[in-house]
Protein backbone atom coordinates (compact mmCIF):
# COMPACT_ATOMS: atom_id res chain seq x y z
CA UNK A 1 0.00 0.00 0.00
CA UNK A 2 2.68 2.42 1.14
CA UNK A 3 4.51 1.39 -2.39
CA UNK A 4 1.53 2.19 -4.24
CA UNK A 5 1.20 5.85 -2.67
CA UNK A 6 5.00 6.49 -2.96
CA UNK A 7 4.92 5.46 -6.69
CA UNK A 8 7.36 2.80 -6.49
CA UNK A 9 8.09 -0.55 -8.05
CA UNK A 10 6.43 -2.97 -6.86
CA UNK A 11 8.07 -5.80 -4.87
CA UNK A 12 8.47 -8.87 -8.05
CA UNK A 13 6.39 -6.92 -11.07
CA UNK A 14 9.54 -6.40 -12.71
CA UNK A 15 9.73 -10.58 -13.43
CA UNK A 16 6.37 -9.98 -15.46
CA UNK A 17 6.77 -9.70 -18.85
CA UNK A 18 2.78 -10.38 -20.27
CA UNK A 19 -0.79 -9.92 -18.32
CA UNK A 20 -1.48 -13.73 -19.81
CA UNK A 21 -4.64 -14.15 -21.03
CA UNK A 22 -7.11 -15.83 -20.31
CA UNK A 23 -6.46 -14.35 -16.44
CA UNK A 24 -5.17 -11.63 -17.89
CA UNK A 25 -5.74 -8.54 -21.07
CA UNK A 26 -2.53 -9.77 -23.21
CA UNK A 27 -0.46 -6.87 -22.46
CA UNK A 28 2.99 -6.59 -23.17
CA UNK A 29 5.31 -5.04 -19.74
CA UNK A 30 5.23 -1.58 -19.69
CA UNK A 31 5.34 0.92 -16.53
CA UNK A 32 2.24 0.32 -15.60
CA UNK A 33 3.50 -2.93 -14.84
CA UNK A 34 6.10 -2.00 -12.52
CA UNK A 35 4.19 0.26 -10.58
CA UNK A 36 1.12 -1.33 -10.17
CA UNK A 37 -1.21 0.83 -12.27
CA UNK A 38 -1.97 -1.95 -15.01
CA UNK A 39 -4.04 -4.22 -12.17
CA UNK A 40 -5.44 -0.86 -10.43
CA UNK A 41 -6.58 0.71 -13.13
CA UNK A 42 -6.17 -0.44 -16.59
CA UNK A 43 -6.45 -4.13 -16.73
CA UNK A 44 -10.54 -5.13 -17.83
CA UNK A 45 -9.27 -8.57 -16.55
CA UNK A 46 -7.97 -7.24 -13.12
CA UNK A 47 -9.63 -7.13 -9.60
CA UNK A 48 -10.12 -3.43 -9.98
CA UNK A 49 -13.85 -3.68 -10.01
CA UNK A 50 -13.84 -5.11 -6.34
CA UNK A 51 -12.85 -1.26 -5.19
CA UNK A 52 -15.31 0.26 -6.74
CA UNK A 53 -17.66 -2.17 -5.66
CA UNK A 54 -16.35 -1.77 -2.12
CA UNK A 55 -16.42 1.79 -2.11
CA UNK A 56 -20.06 1.54 -3.75
CA UNK A 57 -20.96 -0.63 -0.54
CA UNK A 58 -19.73 1.80 1.89
CA UNK A 59 -21.34 4.63 0.27
CA UNK A 60 -24.91 2.53 0.64
CA UNK A 61 -24.28 1.54 4.11
CA UNK A 62 -23.58 5.28 5.31
CA UNK A 63 -26.87 6.05 3.94
CA UNK A 64 -29.03 3.19 5.30
CA UNK A 65 -27.20 4.15 8.53
CA UNK A 66 -28.88 7.60 7.98
CA UNK A 67 -31.88 6.17 7.62
CA UNK A 68 -32.34 6.80 4.00
CA UNK A 69 -34.11 3.99 2.35
CA UNK A 70 -30.83 4.26 -0.70
CA UNK A 71 -31.19 1.29 -3.18
CA UNK A 72 -27.77 -0.53 -4.25
CA UNK A 73 -27.36 -1.50 -8.25
CA UNK A 74 -31.14 -0.43 -8.86
CA UNK A 75 -31.96 -1.42 -12.67
CA UNK A 76 -34.64 -0.34 -15.02
CA UNK A 77 -33.40 3.75 -14.49
CA UNK A 78 -32.91 3.41 -18.54
CA UNK A 79 -35.21 1.41 -19.43
CA UNK A 80 -37.60 3.07 -21.24
CA UNK A 81 -34.37 3.17 -23.71
CA UNK A 82 -33.76 0.96 -26.26
CA UNK A 83 -30.09 0.96 -26.74
CA UNK A 84 -29.56 2.17 -23.21
CA UNK A 85 -31.36 -0.37 -21.89
CA UNK A 86 -28.87 -2.49 -20.81
CA UNK A 87 -27.26 0.24 -18.64
CA UNK A 88 -27.31 0.39 -14.55
CA UNK A 89 -26.97 4.00 -13.98
CA UNK A 90 -26.79 3.90 -10.54
CA UNK A 91 -24.43 1.99 -7.94
CA UNK A 92 -26.67 3.42 -5.20
CA UNK A 93 -29.60 5.35 -5.74
CA UNK A 94 -31.14 7.77 -3.14
CA UNK A 95 -34.14 8.33 -2.97
CA UNK A 96 -35.83 12.35 -3.75
CA UNK A 97 -37.01 12.16 -0.34
CA UNK A 98 -33.49 12.61 1.40
CA UNK A 99 -31.96 14.23 -1.91
CA UNK A 100 -31.49 18.03 -2.13
CA UNK A 101 -33.39 19.11 -4.91
CA UNK A 102 -36.41 16.26 -4.54
CA UNK A 103 -35.32 13.98 -6.98
CA UNK A 104 -33.90 10.95 -6.71
CA UNK A 105 -30.17 11.12 -7.44
CA UNK A 106 -28.17 7.89 -9.24
CA UNK A 107 -24.79 7.72 -7.76
CA UNK A 108 -22.57 6.47 -9.89
CA UNK A 109 -19.38 5.78 -8.60
CA UNK A 110 -16.50 5.56 -10.51
CA UNK A 111 -12.43 5.15 -10.10
CA UNK A 112 -9.93 6.89 -12.27
CA UNK A 113 -5.92 7.07 -12.69
CA UNK A 114 -4.26 10.79 -13.10
CA UNK A 115 -1.38 8.82 -14.46
CA UNK A 116 -3.29 7.36 -17.34
CA UNK A 117 -2.15 8.51 -20.77
CA UNK A 118 -5.49 10.13 -21.18
CA UNK A 119 -5.10 12.39 -18.11
CA UNK A 120 -1.55 13.44 -18.57
CA UNK A 121 -2.31 14.76 -21.78
CA UNK A 122 -4.64 17.07 -20.02
CA UNK A 123 -1.40 18.29 -17.79
CA UNK A 124 -2.76 16.15 -14.54
CA UNK A 125 0.60 16.22 -13.37
CA UNK A 126 0.19 20.11 -13.11
CA UNK A 127 -3.21 20.27 -12.03
CA UNK A 128 -5.12 18.65 -9.38
CA UNK A 129 -8.37 16.72 -10.08
CA UNK A 130 -8.10 16.71 -13.96
CA UNK A 131 -8.62 13.01 -14.37
CA UNK A 132 -11.63 13.27 -11.99
CA UNK A 133 -12.92 15.91 -14.18
CA UNK A 134 -12.44 13.86 -17.66
CA UNK A 135 -14.28 10.75 -15.99
CA UNK A 136 -17.35 12.68 -14.80
CA UNK A 137 -17.33 14.15 -18.07
CA UNK A 138 -17.30 10.94 -19.97
CA UNK A 139 -20.36 10.02 -18.02
CA UNK A 140 -22.18 12.88 -18.37
CA UNK A 141 -21.66 13.07 -21.94
CA UNK A 142 -23.26 9.41 -22.00
CA UNK A 143 -25.84 10.49 -19.84
CA UNK A 144 -26.80 13.33 -22.05
CA UNK A 145 -27.49 11.21 -25.15
CA UNK A 146 -29.56 8.71 -22.86
CA UNK A 147 -31.51 12.13 -21.77
CA UNK A 148 -32.03 13.12 -25.68
CA UNK A 149 -33.04 9.53 -26.74
CA UNK A 150 -35.65 9.86 -23.22
CA UNK A 151 -37.89 12.84 -25.54
CA UNK A 152 -40.42 14.30 -23.51
CA UNK A 153 -40.76 11.45 -21.01
CA UNK A 154 -37.28 12.49 -19.61
CA UNK A 155 -35.58 10.44 -16.65
CA UNK A 156 -36.98 10.42 -13.47
CA UNK A 157 -33.42 10.97 -11.78
CA UNK A 158 -30.68 12.69 -11.87
CA UNK A 159 -27.22 11.53 -12.90
CA UNK A 160 -24.32 12.13 -9.88
CA UNK A 161 -21.26 10.75 -10.82
CA UNK A 162 -18.85 9.99 -7.62
CA UNK A 163 -15.86 10.47 -9.15
CA UNK A 164 -12.34 9.35 -7.04
CA UNK A 165 -8.65 9.34 -8.17
CA UNK A 166 -6.38 6.52 -6.96
CA UNK A 167 -5.02 8.82 -4.71
CA UNK A 168 -8.21 8.48 -3.15
CA UNK A 169 -8.70 12.39 -4.07
CA UNK A 170 -12.37 13.32 -4.80
CA UNK A 171 -13.54 14.97 -7.70
CA UNK A 172 -14.66 18.26 -7.92
CA UNK A 173 -18.31 17.18 -8.31
CA UNK A 174 -17.59 14.36 -5.78
CA UNK A 175 -16.66 17.06 -2.51
CA UNK A 176 -20.11 18.87 -3.62
CA UNK A 177 -22.35 15.30 -3.26
CA UNK A 178 -20.11 14.93 0.34
CA UNK A 179 -21.11 18.71 1.37
CA UNK A 180 -24.72 16.90 0.15
CA UNK A 181 -24.04 13.86 2.70
CA UNK A 182 -23.02 16.24 5.71
CA UNK A 183 -26.01 18.70 5.43
CA UNK A 184 -28.33 15.52 5.59
CA UNK A 185 -26.37 14.44 8.58
CA UNK A 186 -26.60 17.51 10.42
CA UNK A 187 -30.02 17.77 9.15
CA UNK A 188 -31.09 14.73 10.62
CA UNK A 189 -29.37 15.59 14.68
CA UNK A 190 -31.63 16.22 17.74
CA UNK A 191 -30.22 20.00 19.18
CA UNK A 192 -27.85 18.95 21.51
CA UNK A 193 -27.23 15.53 20.24
CA UNK A 194 -23.53 14.20 21.16
CA UNK A 195 -21.27 14.63 18.22
CA UNK A 196 -19.33 12.26 19.22
CA UNK A 197 -19.36 8.65 17.71
CA UNK A 198 -18.15 7.34 21.10
CA UNK A 199 -20.62 8.66 23.07
CA UNK A 200 -23.30 7.30 20.72
CA UNK A 201 -21.87 4.41 21.08
CA UNK A 202 -20.80 3.65 17.38
CA UNK A 203 -17.71 2.36 16.24
CA UNK A 204 -14.92 5.23 16.17
CA UNK A 205 -11.31 6.07 16.35
CA UNK A 206 -9.09 8.40 18.37
CA UNK A 207 -8.88 10.60 14.78
CA UNK A 208 -12.34 9.32 13.40
CA UNK A 209 -15.00 10.12 15.73
CA UNK A 210 -17.63 12.54 14.19
CA UNK A 211 -19.95 11.34 11.23
CA UNK A 212 -17.51 13.34 8.77
CA UNK A 213 -13.96 12.15 10.06
CA UNK A 214 -15.58 8.09 10.18
CA UNK A 215 -17.06 8.08 6.48
CA UNK A 216 -14.28 9.98 4.89
CA UNK A 217 -11.20 7.69 6.50
CA UNK A 218 -13.72 4.77 5.99
CA UNK A 219 -13.95 5.29 2.04
CA UNK A 220 -10.41 5.95 2.14
CA UNK A 221 -8.84 3.16 3.90
CA UNK A 222 -11.49 1.06 1.98
CA UNK A 223 -10.14 2.24 -1.52
CA UNK A 224 -6.52 1.89 -0.50
CA UNK A 225 -6.53 -1.44 0.73
CA UNK A 226 -9.03 -2.74 -2.17
CA UNK A 227 -6.15 -0.97 -4.95
CA UNK A 228 -3.37 -2.22 -2.77
CA UNK A 229 -5.24 -5.87 -2.64
CA UNK A 230 -5.71 -5.90 -6.57
CA UNK A 231 -2.06 -5.48 -7.52
CA UNK A 232 -1.36 -8.04 -4.68
CA UNK A 233 -3.36 -10.21 -6.50
CA UNK A 234 -2.54 -9.78 -10.18
CA UNK A 235 1.53 -9.64 -9.53
CA UNK A 236 0.95 -13.23 -7.38
CA UNK A 237 -1.27 -14.29 -10.36
CA UNK A 238 0.94 -13.47 -13.28
CA UNK A 239 4.81 -13.39 -11.63
CA UNK A 240 6.55 -15.81 -12.70
CA UNK A 241 7.79 -18.73 -10.25
CA UNK A 242 11.29 -17.76 -8.53
CA UNK A 243 14.04 -20.72 -7.44
CA UNK A 244 16.14 -19.70 -3.83
CA UNK A 245 18.79 -19.27 -5.95
CA UNK A 246 16.62 -16.41 -8.30
CA UNK A 247 16.34 -18.48 -11.30
CA UNK A 248 13.04 -18.58 -13.09
CA UNK A 249 10.89 -21.84 -12.67
CA UNK A 250 8.71 -21.56 -15.52
ZN1 LIG B 1 -3.94 -6.98 -18.00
Amino acid sequence: MLRIRLGLDIAFAECITECKKPDGCGAKANTSFYNGRHAMTVCGKGDRIINHNKTRDWIHQMYRRLGVAAKKEQKGLYSQLTSYGQMKPADVLLPGSSSPSGVSWALDVAVTDPTSKNALAKNSHKKPLVAAAIRYEQKMTVHRKALEEAGGRGLHFEKKPLVFETTGAMGVETKKWWKSVVELYHAQREPGEPTSRRELGLDYTWSANHFSSFWLQTLSLCQAVALAESVDSWVSHHAPCVDVLGSICE
